[in-house]
Formats: C-alpha cells, structure tokens, sequence
C-alpha cells in the first residue's frame, strides 16, 4: 500500500488532530507518514499510537513542519491561523496538497494562503462537511426554484455553551438563500423575534436559534407556502464528519493543478 498518498496531520493533539488522526489510520486509500505539532508540546518525540492512549504504529510526533511535510502527498491542517499561514507556505515548497480547516483567518492570511495557492494545491472550507455543504447548494437550488410565496426560515440548534446566535452555519445556508432568490440578505434577514412583532413579512428571510445540552448542530431550512412545506434538514451528531470531508479533499487534490479550491469543489457541486 505504499503507493497511496502519505498524509501529515498538523495540530495531531487537539480534538480534530486526533480525530484526523484515526480517520487517516482507518482508511486504506491513505497513509500517515508524519504529525506535526507546536514546539514545547508533551507529545513531540512520542509515538503517536502511545501518545493516544493505544498501541505505537510508528509515526512520531515532530515540530519540525518543513521534514514531515517533504514525506507527504497531503497535509491535513486544523490549528490557528498563525500555524496555518506558515504551514501553507511550506505545503507549497513541499507541492503537497494543503487541506486548511481552521477558521478565524484575517484577509492578510488569506492574501498569503492565496500566495502559497499559486505552486500548490489548497482546499479551504470553514465547514469541512459533506452533508453541510451539499444544504448549503439544495439551499440555493430551492430557493431560486421558488417564488416568494415560500417563506424561508432557517432553523438551528446547538450545545448551551455557543455563544453567537445565529449560527455561522446558519447564515451560509442564509446566504445561499438569498442568492438563489437574486437578493442581498442583509435586505430581508428576520431574526430574534420577540413580542407583538407584526405579520411576516414577504420575502423576508427568518432565523430561529435553539440552544441546549450537548447538541452537535442542526440546520433546518423551511421552504413554507399556504397548503405545503419543504424542509431540508442536516444532523451533526460526530466532528467525525469533518474528519472524513477533509480527507476526502486531500484525496480529490492529488491529480489537480495548482490553485484555491473548496468543499464545493470537492464535492462536484
Ligand atoms: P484544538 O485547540 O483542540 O486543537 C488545535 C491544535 O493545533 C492543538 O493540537 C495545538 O497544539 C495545535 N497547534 C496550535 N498551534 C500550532 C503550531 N504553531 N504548530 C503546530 N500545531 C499547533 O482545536 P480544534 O477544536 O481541533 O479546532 C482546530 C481548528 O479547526 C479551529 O480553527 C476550529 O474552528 C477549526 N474547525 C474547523 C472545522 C471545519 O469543518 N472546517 C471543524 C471543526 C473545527
């Protein structure tokens, strides 16, 4: 099997890392050959296997970014955006395919991400899953299939401790909404009501926040006109499936040319 792609899992003790980690060991269409974390971490020097609780499979974890990525075909990256941005400059030098997941990314960090995109493959999505992104495009398709006697509303439920309301997610699937329908969300969002708010109006785009226990994330979006109602609906219950979403992305970028890319790409949408 040594000739499928080797892949480098960057921040491999954090709660992706080590999620990234055992989704890359269960694959048989992948390898890992390196995991990179900060300089000065408990786990640099150790097995990755033995660091993780289990048996030693024989990788060790390394801080030294630009040796792990020089063995690797893909780079699988969920830190910060400050570990991000220099890890994209060495993925370029190292023409291995550079697979980002963290977010919080400024526009100076995307412009060097951008540069290191012009020697090498780089997919970047702020929601790594397949399920997600494929609303986000049904989202699109509905909306611009359907005239405004549809009302949107988009519903969304997360764990007690979120603290932003509504959702990133939620507003993706917002936006895509109002792209299918030709307007500007900002124009027809509708959030928090609250009290003797009036009808609702025509066209607006509504937001509901649910918050409690450990819900992962669910999104709702209602299509709903007098006499019927379309629901799409998706079901984060695992950070599992971000795993699976960016390996499935590192694989994809194997045969493509240099450039920025996402999961929408990824998934042929
Ligand atoms: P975490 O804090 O559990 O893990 C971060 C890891 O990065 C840690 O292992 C840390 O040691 C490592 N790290 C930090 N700086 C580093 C450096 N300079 N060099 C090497 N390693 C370094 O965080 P998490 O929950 O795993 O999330 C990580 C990122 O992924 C966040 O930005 C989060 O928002 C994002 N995320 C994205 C998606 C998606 O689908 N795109 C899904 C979940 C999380």
């Amino acid at each position: 099997m040594t000739d499928t792609p080797g892949i480098v899992i960057t921040g491999g003790s954090g709660r992706m890392g080590q999620m990234l980690i055992k989704t890359v060991l269960a694959s048989d269409k992948c390898r890992l050959v390196g995991v990179v974390d900060r300089a000065g971490h408990d786990w640099i020097g150790q097995d990755i296997g033995t660091a993780m609780g289990g048996q030693p499979i024989g990788v060790t974890v390394t801080d030294d970014a630009l040796e792990a990525f020089a063995k690797a075909q893909a780079v699988i990256d969920f830190t910060s955006p400050a570990a991000t941005v220099g890890f994209a400059e060495l993925a370029a030098q190292a023409r291995a395919v550079h697979v980002i997941g963290t977010t919080g990314l400024t526009d100076d960090d995307l412009a060097a991400i951008k540069a290191a995109a012009r020697h090498a493959v780089v997919v970047r999505a702020g929601n790594m899953s397949l399920g997600v992104n494929l609303l986000v495009k049904l989202t699109q398709k509905v909306a611009a299939a359907l005239d405004e006697d549809f009302d949107i509303e988009v519903i969304e439920a997360h764990h007690h401790h979120k603290v932003d309301a509504p959702s990133g997610t939620a507003l993706m699937l917002g936006e895509a909404a109002a792209e299918g329908r030709g307007v500007n969300l900002n124009d027809v969002r509708d959030s928090g009501r609250d009290g003797i708010t009036g009808a609702r109006k025509r066209g607006d785009i509504g937001f509901t926040a649910i918050r409690g226990g450990d819900i992962v994330g669910e999104h709702d979006v209602m299509f709903a006109a007098p006499g019927e109602r379309i629901v799409l609906r998706h079901l984060a219950t695992d950070r599992a499936i971000f795993a699976r979403g960016a390996l499935k992305a590192a694989l994809w970028g194997q045969d493509k040319g240099p450039g920025e890319y996402d999961m929408m790409d990824v998934l042929g949408l």
